[in-house]
């Protein structure tokens, strides 16, 4: 029996294998396996008929508004979920319930209840602190000097259920995708400064770089990249 593929479906497929042969190239240019960069689809502004055609060709998914990810995670349980919007803290339960990973992190004090609720509800879940390393006013995030004066306390407060394993960024929006660089240069050193001390626990990931910039994030080390306009693109158009 052939089953039709319908356009969206054609259209995603082609966008997520357009994506992935760049991910190869600039992994197999700078001398990275593309083994080690996890694709974040980024569903946020997607329509639920996209997202339930994506689900057939990939596995992860990153959702902003932690309301949004708990209508959905539960429709495709088999997809892993990623948080990747800031969490209002009235909204932490949700994070905890249906994600696996949380990327936005953005202070002591959010990091202490994700611990908790993740023990109580005895649901592990790997944590990403977000740094704002542009300082931007706009930008949540821990600044860079914070994280390292307070590892030990940080690190002290994350625990076996609510697993520290790496740093994101936001990049500011440039006009080339050049222009990020010198910020996923710092978050991948904020990182290498952490793992020289010997505080436990490791940062294996670092998540940084989108549709716009991923090939420079990618070259400075990104272990997650969080793609969603180019994803989805040129599916509106199709709609109407
Ligand atoms: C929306 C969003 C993305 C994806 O951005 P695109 O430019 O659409 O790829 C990545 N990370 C975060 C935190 C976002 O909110």
């Amino acid at each position: 029996m052939t089953q039709e593929l319908g356009p969206i479906q054609t259209k995603l497929r082609t966008n997520l294998e357009s994506i992935n042969a760049r991910i190869s190239g600039t992994c197999r240019a700078c001398g990275r396996s593309p083994n080690d960069v996890r694709l974040v689809a980024v569903t946020k502004y997607a329509r639920w008929e996209w997202v339930q055609a994506l689900a057939k060709i990939h596995s992860t998914f990153g959702e902003s508004r932690p309301q949004q990810l708990a209508e959905r995670q539960p429709q495709l349980p088999r997809i892993q979920w990623h948080q990747i919007g800031q969490i209002q803290r009235n909204k932490a339960r949700l994070a905890v319930q249906h994600a696996s990973v949380i990327h936005s992190v953005d202070s002591l004090k959010l990091l202490k209840r994700l611990c908790l609720l993740a023990e109580q509800s005895d649901r592990p879940v790997e944590i990403l602190l977000q740094v704002n390393i542009s300082g931007e006013r706009s930008k949540s995030g821990f600044d860079p000097g914070v994280i390292t004066d307070s590892w030990e306390t940080i690190a002290r407060t994350a625990g076996t259920h609510a697993k520290l394993t790496g740093l994101m960024t936001m990049a500011p929006i440039g006009k080339i995708s050049e222009d990020a660089r010198p910020v996923f240069k710092r978050l991948s050193q904020l990182r290498q400064q952490i793992n020289e001390r010997d505080t436990s626990p490791e940062l294996t990931e670092l998540s940084m770089g989108m549709s716009s910039d991923f090939d420079v994030a990618i070259e400075e080390g990104a272990t997650m990249i969080r793609i969603g306009s180019a994803l989805f693109d040129g599916l509106e158009t199709n709609e109407h």
